[in-house]
This record gives C-alpha cells, structure tokens and sequence, in this order.
C-alpha cells in the first residue's frame, strides 16, 4: 500500500503503514468486521474459542459468561488456570526457555538480560518464599517498588500462588501507600529500599516505615526488601527481611496454585485525577485473556518482536503490557528504570536503536515533553538515531493531540509506522478502542473503532445513542472478559460508578465524553465527562481547544477548564505552558491576545479563552496525567482541599493561583 495521505471528509487519514501491514494479526478491514461479526452473532462461541486457544487451562471452564447477578459478571467461571503459569512455564514448555524475556534497562545505563528459565526460576523460589512465610491464596501483599525485574518476579510469584497483589506507584507518599494498605488489607509489604531517578537515589522503604508508623497496618506481617541502591534504612528485624534472603536456598521449582478464573489476580488503585482513589479488582482468566488478545490484536505481537512499553508497574498499563501481557505471548520485552530526559532527552530513541524495539509504546504526556526537549536539543532528537526497526508506535493515557500525533508519525514513525492511539482505563483490563496495525486506516487524534467484541457506543444521559457527530457518554453495552469485576470492598460504589440505574444499570459508564465522526464512525474521546464545557449553550470538550493551543508553534501544553461566568454560564479559562521561558507583564497580556485570536481562527469565536494564565508546568498526577480538577479550583479563585498527594509537582499550583 503507497504510504501517502488522503483526504475522508475534512480529516487527513494515513494508511496504517507498509511496515505494519504485512502478515498482522488482523489483516485488512474485512478481517476486523469479521471478527466483529462473529462477536456479535455467538458471542458465547467467540470468547469460547478465543479463551481456549490463548491460554492454558488446569481445569477447562464449561460455562463461557454468567450474567445472572450482573452487572457482577462472571467469566469462565468453573475454569481453573494460574497466570504466572501461563506467562512463564508455558514459555519453557513450547522452546522459549532460552528467549529473552526481559531486557532491563538501569537508570545509568547497565543493561540486564534475563531468559524466561531464569526469570521462571527466579519467581518460583519467591513463590516458594513466601509461601514458607505462611502466604495463601487470597492473602493480599502491597507491591512498592521501581521499575526492576524485582518487581515482575514479585508480581509473578503472587499471582503464582494466587496472592492478590497491589501494585502502589513509587512517586507516591507514605500517605497514599498507607491508605491503600489499610484498604487492601494487605498483610504483606514488597519494597526496595530506595529507587533512581535520573541519578538520584529516592527512598522507598522509608515511606513504608512512615506509611505503617500511621496505625491500622497490624495485618502486615512481614515487610520484603529489594536492595537496589544499598543506601541506609531503618530495620525491624521482627518484620523486615532482605528479598535475596527469603529467596536464598529456596527450590527453583513451585507448584503453582490453581485458582478460579474469577479469583482475584490483582487489585489496582486508579490515578485519582477525579477523585478518591478506587480499588479496580481484576479476575485472573478474563483479564489475562484480554491482555494476550490486546497483545496480539493491537501490537500484532510476533516471535521476533521487541516490545517496548514506557509505563510504570504502578500503573495499569504497566500490569497488563509490562508484567502480563508480553510474557503470555512469549515476547521480548524492554524494561526502563530511569526518566525520558536523562542524561538527555534522547534516552528513548537511543533506547529503542541499542535493543532495536519494533514495538514502542509510551504516553501522549511523554511525546509533548520530548518535543520541547528535543527541538531545543538537536542532537537528542528522534531524527538522528536509527530508529529503522520500529514498525508500531502506540499512546495511552490521554487523548493525543493532533500536532503531537504527526510529530511522533513524522520523526519518530518516518511514516512508516502506524500509531495505535489506544483508548482504555483501569478499568477496562486492555484496550477497548483503538486502531489495529495492518488494518485501520489512521486519523491523528482519533483512537478510531472499537476491538471485536466491545460493543462500545455514544449515548445520552436517558440512555438513548446518539446519532454520529453529535457527542454524548461513552458505553459499552455488553460485557468483555477484561472488564473489573467490582471496587475492592465496595459493591455499591462499583454499581453506582459503572452501571448507573440510570442506564439501565448493566451497560458499563466508562465516565468519558466521545463523538464518533460522520463519515467514519471512528471515535475521539474529548475527555472526562466534567470536562465538557457549556458556553453560551454550545457544548466543547476542553480537549478541542487544548489542541488549537497546542496547535500554535508556540505552545508546548495547554490544559483548558471551565469557570462559572454570569454573562455565559460558563467561560473557558486556559493554563499555557510555552516553548520559551514564561512570560509576564506586558508580554504575557500580548502573548494572552495572539492565543486568543489563535482559538477564535482556528475553532470559533466562542471557544476563545475568556482568561489565560501562564506557567513553568501544569499540575499533574505521577502518571502524567493534567489534574483538571484543581485547575477548576484555581479558576474559581477556591482554595485547593482536594487530595493533593498524588500530584508532581504541587509548587506549580501557587504559580498558577493568580490569575496574570
Ligand atoms: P481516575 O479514574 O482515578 O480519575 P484515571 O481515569 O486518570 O484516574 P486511568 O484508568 O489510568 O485513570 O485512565 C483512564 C482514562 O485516561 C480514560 O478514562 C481517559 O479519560 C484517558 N485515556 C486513556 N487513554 C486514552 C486515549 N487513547 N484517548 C483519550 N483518552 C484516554
Ligand atoms: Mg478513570
């Protein structure tokens, strides 16, 4: 297929590129409405066939999908299988044993690799050390660690005897561990003692002494620690042990523990940017099957692959395409311990030329940072690496702004990659929307058409689909195997959050505003649904003019957030971060108007920026994630209560008080 663009409607599309093409997983459009039909026509013989052939399985499952208590949908239920056998032992027995499993990447630079025997070994004499500890099926260990295969191994060897694992990101404080510990229950802790970031040393094992010195922690029995740095720690020689002493002597074999397909496999607090952080609990059979399925239908995973996702352990991404999925599909994977811009912002592409990764997959937040980064440093930039082995390019996390989509298509893909702009959430397991490499036809900002078998739609607040076009709630209607099973201990949050009786209360709310296009039926996603405006009557996603912002050479990131406005009910107000230094006075007013005017161009007059403010940065969650509801705050002159403990960089937020 000639790699040029054409032009459908008003949007550029791209092909998804020769490179992708060849051979995928899903090959061709037809392929896909194939699939989709099949789903859609029997759906029990569809996921049937597809959870038979993608994983192993100690004892087959008979029944495919119970509804009868939804929406606690239960999937695969009488099946027994163990997910850490399925990433690791089936890899031995079908001649990967010798493959690469993990290429770890040290924040100075040292490289580690690690076959799947080692890595299997490695997780069988944990497993076998935790279970001397007196550790079972169902107990609950909280996870507290920097990217490391230590924290796969610990990951695995929970799962391999059916420990439920909670995974808290390192950047977050005592407070925030404290709080998922005692909500979890956990009786076990796993931790390093201290993480390195960009060259330096971070403490961890000291926020977990802060974090049980709080009360309410009595369950946790015994606190394990990976020595990475060797920096000092406070010990309790009652409760903390070195990991490579539990480890030590233990057999390299264990009999994995053969759990129920709804057997909980983890549980994973979301990012917190709208509130509360909630337990999302993931089943082990549909969630892995989902996780081999995403792998293969959207990173079109082969044999000779070198996969690359960006994502910490800490977050979802980091469970379902660092620590499950490209081990259930055998791959070879890159793991990265340090940060994008160290020692320069060329890290990434120099990366992906040392372990020639053919797969790369990272966040929108990331793309823009690097733009800035590697513009002002030519000699970091994509363009002067060889970066000819890549053939998919994948985002998640936000929606990706056209101007950032093309720079990564241009300089980083060379045209030649497809980019899959994956749409999901923690709670949805894997991707649920998202182009396919060797078949969907690309519009930059788009994350296109839904995987076969969601049955995802635009409603709404009655319930009712709206026609293409207009924007309304993003659903979906029928119930997939990766999907949550419920909020850690609270049943009731779960059903109000996801299946609102408003809806009919068994259709999934997924809490994000979308449009499908016209011509194409592809969707964007605008943004949550509190980030829809309403300006004098016409409703916006705040993510349309963020992207005419971002779209101006000028702007490396926008964030944009309604605010009360007596003349128009509400009034779009928008934090600017420039590619120059921040500007005040007289400049910044100048630099405020030729924005505005910029918007007015480039949307209309209406979605001009009543009030603009400047800043270093924007105020964001450890995941990258801009933290719009404080910007909301800040824009309405409150003062900031909300939980600010997972926030970045909080001193941004008395820079950005006052308006310039
Ligand atoms: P919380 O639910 O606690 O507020 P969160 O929603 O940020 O946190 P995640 O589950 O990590 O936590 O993120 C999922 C959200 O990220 C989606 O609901 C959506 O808003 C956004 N998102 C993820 N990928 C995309 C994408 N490709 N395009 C648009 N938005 C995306
Ligand atoms: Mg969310």
């Amino acid at each position: 297929m000639p790699n040029i663009e054409f032009d459908l409607g008003e949007k550029r599309v791209f092909p998804p590129g020769p490179r992708a093409v060849q051979g995928a997983a899903i090959s061709g459009m037809d392929a896909y409405h194939r699939l989709c039909e099949h789903a859609r026509r029997d759906p029990d013989g569809f996921w049937r066939g597809l959870a038979q052939e993608h994983l192993v399985w100690k004892t087959p499952f008979t029944e495919v999908l119970d509804e009868s208590d939804a929406p606690f949908y239960r999937w695969f239920a009488d099946g027994r299988l163990n997910a850490s056998y399925n990433c690791l032992d089936r890899n031995l027995e079908n001649g990967n044993a010798e493959k690469t499993a993990i290429v770890f990447e040290a924040d100075d630079g040292a490289v580690t690799r690690i076959t799947y025997r080692e890595l299997h070994q490695r997780v069988c004499r944990l497993a076998n050390g935790l279970r001397s500890l007196g550790y079972r099926k169902g107990d609950r260990a909280i996870i507290y660690m920097p990217m490391s295969i230590e924290a796969v191994v610990a990951m695995q060897a929970c799962a391999r005897l059916g420990v439920i694992h909670s995974v808290v990101f390192g950047g977050f404080s005592a407070k925030s561990v404290h709080e998922r510990i005692v909500d979890v229950g956990a009786s076990l802790v796993l931790c390093a003692d201290e993480q390195m970031r960009g060259g330096r040393a971070i403490p961890l094992k000291a926020a977990i002494d802060e974090a049980l010195a709080m009360g309410g922690c009595e369950a946790v029995r015994k606190v394990l620690v990976y020595r990475r740095t060797g920096g000092a720690v406070a010990w309790d020689a009652a409760r903390d042990e070195w990991l490579h002493d539990r480890m030590a002597g233990q057999a390299d074999q264990c009999e994995p523990e053969w759990v129920e397909a709804e057997h909980p496999l983890f549980v994973l607090y979301t990012s917190g940017s709208t509130g509360t952080p909630k337990g999302v609990q993931h089943s082990t059979g549909g969630y892995l099957l989902w996780a081999v399925l995403t792998m293969k239908w959207t990173f079109d995973i082969k044999p000779t692959d070198v996969f690359w996702c960006t994502a910490d352990v800490g977050w979802v991404t980091g469970h379902t395409y660092v620590c499950y999925g490209p081990l259930a599909t055998g791959a070879t994977e890159v793991m990265f311990e340090g940060v994008p811009t160290h020692p320069n912002a060329g890290r990434f592409w120099q990366m992906c030329q040392d372990h020639r990764v053919t797969v790369f997959y990272t966040a929108p937040t990331a793309i823009r940072a690097l733009i800035k980064a590697n513009d002002a440093a030519p000699e970091t930039h994509p363009s002067r690496f060889d970066l000819s082995q890549l053939r998919i390019l994948g985002t998640v996390g936000e929606p990706i702004n056209p101007e950032a989509w093309m720079w990564y298509y241009r300089n980083v893909g060379r045209e030649q990659c497809p980019i899959v702009d994956t749409f999901w959430q923690t709670e949805t397991g894997g991707h649920v929307i998202t182009p396919l490499p060797g078949a969907t036809p690309l519009v930059p900002g788009s994350c296109t058409l839904p995987l076969p078998g969601i049955d995802a739609a635009i409603v709404d607040e009655a319930g009712h689909e709206v026609p293409n076009g207009q924007g309304g709630l993003l659903v979906i209607r029928r119930p997939w195997p990766g999907m949550l099973r419920t909020i850690w201990g609270d049943p009731e949050r779960f059903r109000k959050s996801y299946y609102p009786v408003e809806l009919g209360g068994s259709i999934y709310l997924a809490g994000d505003g979308a449009v499908r296009d016209k011509v194409t039926g592809y969707f964007t996603v605008v943004g949550r649904i509190d980030d829809v405006l309403n300006v004098s009557g016409h409703r916006m996603g705040t993510m349309e003019i963020e992207s005419a912002l971002v779209a101006n050479p000028i702007v490396a990131e926008a964030a944009v957030v309604g605010k009360p406005d007596e003349l128009t009910g509400e009034a779009v107000c928008a934090y600017v971060v420039l590619k120059r230094a921040r500007p005040e006075g007289a400049e910044a007013d100048r630099i405020a108007k030729e924005l505005r005017d910029w918007v007015a161009k480039e949307i209309g007059p209406i979605a001009k920026p009543k009030e603009i403010r400047f800043g270093d940065n924007l105020p964001k969650t450890r995941s990258g994630k801009i933290m719009r509801r404080l910007l909301r705050s800040l824009a309405r002159g409150e003062d900031i209560r909300q939980d600010v403990s997972t926030l970045e960089n909080p001193a941004i937020l008395e820079q950005l008080r006052v308006a310039q």
